[in-house]
């Protein structure tokens, strides 16, 4: 389904970057490229195929952004107050055609029309009103109180651009511009599937050395927040001749496949065989930590493109983290969303920490404010990467870059939100 070639995810050095990585997905793989249009109210979460331009001026009319009155502001004297008469009265909506003569002002309410030759408004608070008189104090700025037609969009000019994923206020944007409907990617297929002997389905009969499965959930709510349609294909025990067959069925209908468990180089491990018998499977070991290698590949369909694969690591958090950096991006891309740019936002280090140069390491952490107000990063006790309560009990993740090596206790360093990293 999926615009991909065989050797799509071939890369050949020891190591690869995350941003290298990132080039990568850029360079080699192309958007979905169906497309739908839907109503506004449903486009929330989907992704812009294409520029929008606005059809009219936002506002569509001069407008007062108060309560209050209309005037010229030439008919005001720069050296005192000014009294004038008030010459009529305009609700928002009002649609009578008031034109201001020299020595008038109107009466008129945020969101009603300017009546002509009217160029300022004074705010009600700051005027006295007498027996059909109003007098204004000097020094309101010539324009004060008023909004321009089109000075929050003018008419012609491209509001939203393709690539955008949908929000609330871009969707609200599209209907203050008079649309109704959007032209969007088509959502992706993303097949899922949880392998290990020792795995079982939260509830069922769980003899002592099972576990029960948490990725096939994670995966799935992951996913479906960054809007893909998810097909459970449940657990699978560790027989490479099942998940073969298995692999093979969802390679039509699907852009993705994304497997958790058996991909490291244990005895066990044979979501990679599985691969490599029907598709095309390369390990990408990138850069960071949590997360060992990451496998990628291509699955053949029976008819038309094959689906990704992606074989992530069994252990939760080494899934959470990898899905967010690797699979993430790659699902971005794949959707046709823009890269996002996650910016880190500074906080306060409250522990030391050592790391390996070249890789990225990300670390879990819970903010508190600090009794002199800055905001402290505090690292969850137990770092392993099966401890799922070290994702329960933190607000995010520390990016240590590439280049650190030691972090000191009160350094400032980068603090992505799980919201964030999440969206
Ligand atoms: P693996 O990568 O298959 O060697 O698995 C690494 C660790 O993650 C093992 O302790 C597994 O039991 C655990 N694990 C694998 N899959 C799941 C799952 N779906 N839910 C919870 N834990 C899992
Ligand atoms: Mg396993």
């Amino acid at each position: 389904m999926a615009q991909l070639s065989d050797d799509c995810f071939a890369f050949s050095g020891p190591l690869l970057r995350l941003d290298d990585m990132e080039r990568l997905i850029g360079e080699r793989i192309s958007p979905v490229v169906e497309t739908e249009r839907v109503p506004l109210h449903g486009a929330r979460g989907r992704i812009l195929s294409s520029d929008v331009k606005a059809p009219v001026n936002l506002p569509p009319f001069d407008n007062s952004a108060v309560d209050g009155y209309a005037v010229r502001h030439a008919d005001l004297r720069p050296d005192g107050d000014t009294t004038l008469v008030v010459a009529g009265r305009l609700m928002a909506g009002a649609r009578e055609n008031l034109s201001l003569k020299p020595g008038e002002a109107v009466r008129i309410f945020t969101g009603a029309a300017m009546p002509k030759g009217a160029d300022t408004v004074f705010m009600q608070e700051d005027v006295t009103v007498e027996d059909g008189r109003v007098t204004f104090p000097k020094g309101l700025k010539l324009g004060a109180n008023r909004r321009l037609a089109g000075e929050d969009v003018p008419a012609g000019v491209t509001v939203l651009s393709a690539g955008t994923v949908l929000e609330a206020q871009h969707v609200a944007l599209a209907a203050a511009l008079g649309l109704t409907v959007l032209t969007v990617r088509r959502r992706l297929k993303v097949a899922i599937f949880s392998t290990g002997d020792e795995v079982v389905e939260p509830g069922a009969a769980r003899s002592s050395t099972a576990v029960f499965d948490s990725n096939r959930i994670l995966l799935m709510e992951l996913l479906e927040r960054l809007g893909a349609v998810v097909t459970d294909l449940g657990i699978l025990a560790d027989d490479p001749d099942r998940l073969s067959v298995k692999l093979r069925q969802a390679g039509s209908g699907h852009d993705l496949i994304i497997t958790t468990g058996g991909v490291s180089t244990g005895e066990a491990d044979y979501v990679r065989k599985a691969v490599e018998t029907i598709g095309n499977l390369v390990f990408w070991r990138v850069a960071i930590k949590p997360g060992r290698p990451v496998a990628l590949g291509v699955i053949p369909s029976g008819v038309g493109q094959g689906a990704a694969f992606v074989g992530l690591p069994g252990n939760p958090v080494a899934v959470f983290v990898t899905f967010v950096r690797v699979v993430r991006p790659l699902l971005r891309r794949l959707s046709g969303a823009r890269p996002d740019k996650l910016v880190p936002l500074p906080v306060r280090a409250a522990f030391a920490y050592r790391k390996k140069k070249d890789r990225r390491e990300y670390v879990r952490v819970a903010l508190k404010r600090a009794p002199d107000g800055e905001i402290e990063a505090i690292k969850h006790p137990q770092d392993g990467a099966g401890i799922l309560t070290s994702l329960t009990e933190t607000d995010g993740l520390l990016e240590f870059p590439e280049d650190v090596t030691a972090i000191e206790a009160g350094a400032r360093v980068g603090f992505l939100s799980y919201a964030a990293l999440m969206g």
